[in-house]
């Protein structure tokens, strides 16, 4: 059998280095990716660029030398997928305070502070011991979709809230070794290094995050549940190559579901797991308000009158 080579690839990438002019920066780095032929999103700060672009072979490959060449960039490691095809529309460099959100009080720089580095091989292990604890460093609708078998999901919507959640729950962690994971490793970066910050003693993190791990020869995505969120048009890569065990669920449902839509009303646009067969039935919103929605971005797309609005709304609303 000859395996057909994909002619695309994402790059997901980034490294904490002092960047002097982001803004500069940016502007540049835009030019220079749109003459190459990238799509992709990438933030530039002060302590340095986080980013995933897609291209063909040769575009990603001429990317990764240049950044390369770059004394700023030369140890950055590139996380590759391939792809059938672009996983971006568009081309997006942006300057931006932090790279991630924590809205720390001092801020971390993970270059002198951070958690210790464990290999894929190591963290399978780990975590599989009793006085460990595996926080997920992540949003509640990327863990909704796959995480960690047994990982503590902080009750958070957002990345920023988690310090604040960890106060609150300090007894949960207080004689264990915590192992925390992200999607590439940039926010558990920082995550593992405010923990050890905060008084927290044996804090490590999983290298090259939830990607390198699905990659990695041995542990095969091993103890990983469901698809892990990725910020493109993929929505979700598998990683786990032994079993595939589907956590996410429907909305409206609770059935087996990975499949994500953003609500219909324009003003809300959160992110739902849903069915193609309930998108159609709940008209893909969230909530009464939002099937109601004057913009109601579902009813405009599919020409529903306002009679068949109406008696779709008669069906039983979550
Ligand atoms: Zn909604």
């Amino acid at each position: 059998m000859v395996l057909e080579k994909k002619e695309y690839r994402v790059l997901l990438y980034y490294n904490y280095v002092t960047i002097d002019n982001p803004e500069e920066f940016a502007q540049e780095h835009l030019v220079f990716c749109k003459e190459l032929g990238l799509k992709g999103r990438i933030l530039v700060a002060k302590e340095g660029i986080n980013g995933t672009v897609s291209g063909t072979i040769e575009q990603t490959d001429a990317y990764i030398k240049a950044m390369k060449s770059d004394y700023r960039f030369e140890d950055m490691e590139f996380k590759i997928d391939e792809a059938d095809e672009h996983a971006f529309k568009k081309m997006h460099v942006r300057p931006r305070k932090e790279l991630v959100t924590l809205r720390l009080e001092d801020d971390i720089n993970p270059r002198q502070t951070t958690g210790k580095y464990l290999d894929s091989k190591t963290f399978f292990e780990q975590m599989q011991s009793e006085d460990t604890v595996v926080i997920d460093a992540r949003n509640d609708y990327e863990y909704e979709l796959g995480h960690f078998r047994g990982a503590i999901k902080p009750d958070i919507e957002t990345f920023r809230d988690l310090p604040e959640w960890i106060r609150q729950n300090k007894e949960q962690f207080a004689d264990k070794k915590i192992l925390t994971y992200c999607t590439g490793g940039i926010r558990c970066e920082k995550f593992s290094g405010w923990l050890l910050k905060e008084g927290f003693e044996d804090v490590a993190q999983l290298h090259g995050g939830i990607v390198t791990y699905g990659k990695d020869p041995e542990v095969k995505g091993q103890l990983w549940d469901g698809q892990c969120y990725v910020f493109d048009e993929r929505i979700g890569v598998p990683i786990n190559r032994v079993e595939h065990v589907i956590v996410g669920r429907d909305y409206f449902t609770n059935e087996p579901c990975e499949r994500y839509v953003n609500c219909a009303n324009p003003e809300c646009n959160k992110q739902i797991l849903c069915s193609e067969e309930n998108e159609h039935l709940y008209m893909r919103s969230c909530s009464h308000e939002c099937r109601t929605h004057p913009r109601n971005r579902y009813i405009a797309e599919h020409g529903l009158t306002d009679e068949e609005a109406a008696e779709r709304l008669k069906i039983p609303v979550s």
